[in-house]
């Protein structure tokens, strides 16, 4: 491909990956919202949904790899407790797998936020989607999970709707940034090995995973610090809080990756 069409291909591919992120969000959205009518009106309850969460974990440029399968786990543990407390939706851990290629410069020390967008449309971010590839995506709600999709929404898999949310664990981002998501364009988002580093106190941050798996489930950031989506978290002294308010608990139950809980039993009949 010349130099001129890479780009322009590339942003076709975002775009088009964030439009259909947002109607697939919408469509899942309209057919949850009938269904819990439904089951509210039958006095059915419902077991918790289900956001399932892949790990790749990245090696450096001498085959070391970033961090460990047990150093992410407490941070995958927290998004659950945090998902679960407050939005009712449990994190259930798909995989975690350490990528053998080496990754070029690009992919271990990513850029930010609108740079990552930009590398994203200009084919830059191959390494991470050509790894996300090898996963399997035709069958990614699992066959159990499967089962409780709504036909309604069933009928539009496979690959696009519940796919897991992977995080990539990369070395170092540019700037500040310790965490990056592309919104609902891209079912992965990046962390940085020291967030998940126990030893290091001044990195260490276990709410940066689930803030950006927030972010890939279409939260905007929030300006109070005690809310998840709070933009800044300094640790050890001032991490962000873990609170979630309706609208965002809303946006998150109705989201394509959150496969919705399975009815379970009906009510007691009253006469
Ligand atoms: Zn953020």
């Amino acid at each position: 491909m010349n130099r001129l069409l890479r780009p322009l291909t590339g942003l076709g591919r975002t775009l088009g990956r964030t439009t259909l992120g947002l109607t697939l969000d919408l469509a899942s959205g309209l057919a949850r919202a009938g269904e819990a009518a439904a089951d509210s009106l039958g006095g059915r309850d419902r077991s918790p949904a289900v956001l399932r969460v892949r790990v790749l974990i990245l090696r450096d440029g001498k085959g070391v790899p970033l961090t460990t399968p047990e150093a992410v786990q407490p941070a995958l543990n927290t998004a659950d407790r945090i998902l679960r407390q407050e939005v009712g939706v449990r994190v259930r851990v798909a995989s975690i797998r350490t990528v053998v290629e080496i990754p070029p410069d690009a992919a271990l020390n990513p850029r930010a936020n609108k740079a990552l967008l930009l590398d994203d449309v200009l084919g830059r971010t191959e390494f991470y989607r050509r790894h996300l590839d090898t996963v399997d995506t035709v069958d990614a709600a699992g066959p159990a999970d499967a089962a409780r999709i709504p036909d309604a929404v069933r009928s539009l898999l496979p690959p696009v709707l519940a796919v897991p949310i992977t995080v990539i664990v990369v070395r170092q981002i540019a700037g500040n940034t310790t965490g990056c998501s592309l919104g609902s364009s891209a079912d992965w988002v990046i962390a940085q090995a020291a967030l998940f580093d126990a030893a290091n106190t001044d990195s260490y941050d276990e709410t940066v995973l689930v803030h950006e798996l927030g972010h890939a489930l279409n939260l905007p950031h929030h300006t109070d610090r005690s809310n998840l989506m709070a933009p800044e978290s300094s640790p050890p002294d001032r991490i962000r809080g873990t609170r979630l308010v309706g609208w965002q608990r809303a946006l998150i139950q109705a989201n394509r990756h959150v496969i919705p809980g399975a009815v379970s039993g009906t009510a007691p009949d009253h006469g």
